[in-house]
C-alpha cells in the first residue's frame, strides 16, 4: 500500500493548485486522476486576472496558447455592448497539464472508487493510505459522493447543462463574444478565440429552467452554429459534446475531519457566469493553507459572482488609462487591438 501525507483526487485546476501549494510547503503529496494528461476537459477556457494572480503566473513565460482580450463583447438581443476589461483565454488541454507539471507532485493514473476511513486518515481502493484527503474530482468527485453528498446535497435548480466544441479554426475576430438569453436560453452562448487558430464555442443554461420551458439544448446549439456560420466563423464544422456542473449554492460542509472538497466537487462555479476555474483555484489554495497552517477552511473569499471581477478589471483599466488621472487613453479604450497582450 502506498502512503502519503496528502492524497488529492483529481488533477484539474483545483487538484493541481492544492498540490502546488502543498509541495511548496514541503508536504508529501500524491495526485490521482483517472485520465492520462494532457486530457480533454470541456471548458471555454476563459480565465480572469484573479486566476493569474492566485496562480502566481508570469504571463510572458506561460509556454502555451494564451490570448488576452481587451474587452468582452456582450449581446442582449439587439443590444450589443463592448465591455472594456482585461480577460484571458487558454486551452484547458494545455493549461491543466502545465499546472500539474509545475506543481512537481507525483501523478498516478487511477480511477478512485472506494474511500474508507482509517484511524485519522483514509484508505483509497485498498491501494493508497493518507492522512489528509482533498476531493478535487469535479462534478462526479468520489470524495464528495462518499463523504459529503448526504450533508451537502446539490440543488437541482443550480445544475447547468452545456454543449461545446473546441476546434482548430483560423478566426478573424479576436474578441470574446457572449450572447445572453438568446432565443429564450436561460443562460448564454459563447465564442472564445484561443491564440494561434483555436476556437471554443458553446451554449450553457440552467437545466431545470430549460426543461420547464421545453427548451432543447441542441436547438440552442443550432441557433449558435447558424449565427457563427453567418458572421464570426463561416465554414466551421462542429461535433459538440455535453457536460453538466453546478453553480454555487449553499456549501455548508466542505471539510470533515481531514477531508476537504474543492472546486466543482464542492459546486463553486459563479452564479452569474458559471465561472469555475477561479473558484476551483482559490478553494484549493484555502484547503492547502488549512492543512499546512492549521487555519479554518473557509470559502468566504472564493467569489460567487464573476461580475465583480469584470468590474474590477474595468476600473483598473480606466485608472491605468488615465480616466481619473487625466492621462491619454489608448484608442478603442484599451490595449491596441491585434496585439497579444500580456498585462493582467
Ligand atoms: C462547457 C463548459 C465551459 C466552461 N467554461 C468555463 C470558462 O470559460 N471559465 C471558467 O472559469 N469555468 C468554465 N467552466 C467551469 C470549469 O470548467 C470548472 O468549474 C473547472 O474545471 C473546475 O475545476 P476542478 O479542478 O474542480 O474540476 P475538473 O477540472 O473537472 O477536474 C477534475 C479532475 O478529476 C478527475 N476525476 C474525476 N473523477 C475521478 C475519479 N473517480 N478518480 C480519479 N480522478 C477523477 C477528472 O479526470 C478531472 O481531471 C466551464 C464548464 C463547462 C462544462
Amino acid at each position: 500500500m502506498r502512503s502519503c501525507d496528502v492524497l488529492i483526487v483529481g488533477g484539474g485546476p483545483a487538484g493541481s493548485t492544492a498540490a502546488w501549494k502543498l509541495r511548496r510547503a514541503g508536504a508529501d503529496v500524491l495526485v490521482l486522476d483517472r485520465e492520462r494528461f494532457p486530457r480533454l476537459k470541456l471548458c471555454a477556457g476563459w480565465i480572469t486576472p484573479e486566476v493569474v494572480r492566485d496562480l502566481d503566473m508570469d504571463l510572458r513565460s506561460y509556454p502555451h496558447r494564451l490570448l488576452t482580450f481587451p474587452r468582452l463583447r456582450v449581446h442582449f438581443g439587439r443590444l450589443h455592448v463592448p465591455v472594456p476589461c482585461v480577460q484571458h483565454s487558454i486551452r484547458r488541454f494545455e493549461f491543466d497539464a502545465w499546472l500539474l507539471e509545475r506543481s512537481g507532485a507525483p501523478l498516478e493514473q487511477h480511477n478512485v472508487r472506494r474511500i474508507a476511513r482509517d484511524g485519522n486518515g483514509f484508505v483509497i481502493d485498498d491501494a493508497f493510505r493518507c492522512r489528509w484527503l482533498i476531493g478535487a474530482g469535479g462534478t462526479r468527485c468520489p470524495v464528495y459522493r462518499t463523504l459529503f453528498r448526504e450533508l451537502n446535497p446539490r440543488a437541482a435548480e443550480l445544475q447547468i447543462v452545456t454543449l461545446e466544441h473546441e476546434i482548430q479554426y483560423d478566426w478573424q475576430d479576436r474578441d470574446c463574444h457572449l450572447w445572453f438569453f438568446d432565443h429564450g436560453l436561460p443562460g448564454y452562448s459563447w465564442y472564445v478565440p484561443k491564440e494561434q487558430g483555436w476556437l471554443n464555442v458553446g451554449v450553457g443554461g440552467i437545466a431545470e429552467r430549460m426543461k420547464r420551458g421545453g427548451h432543447d439544448i441542441r436547438q440552442h446549439w443550432a441557433h449558435l452554429a447558424a449565427r457563427l456560420g453567418g458572421q464570426l466563423a463561416p465554414g466551421a464544422h462542429y461535433d459538440p459534446s455535453g457536460y453538466s456542473y453546478y453553480l454555487r449554492g449553499r456549501v455548508d460542509v466542505v471539510r470533515r475531519d481531514n477531508a476537504f472538497i474543492t472546486g466543482d466537487a464542492a459546486g463553486l462555479a459563479t452564479r452569474d457566469l458559471g465561472e469555475g476555474i477561479g473558484p476551483a483555484i482559490r478553494s484549493a489554495v484555502r484547503a492547502a493553507q488549512a492543512i499546512v497552517e492549521g487555519t479554518p477552511y473557509r470559502l468566504e473569499d472564493v467569489t460567487g459572482a464573476s461580475v465583480g471581477s469584470i468590474a474590477r478589471s474595468m476600473l483598473g483599466r480606466a485608472t491605468r488609462a488615465g480616466v481619473f488621472s487625466g492621462r491619454r487613453q489608448t484608442p478603442g479604450g484599451g490595449p491596441v487591438h491585434g496585439l497579444r497582450h500580456r498585462d493582467q
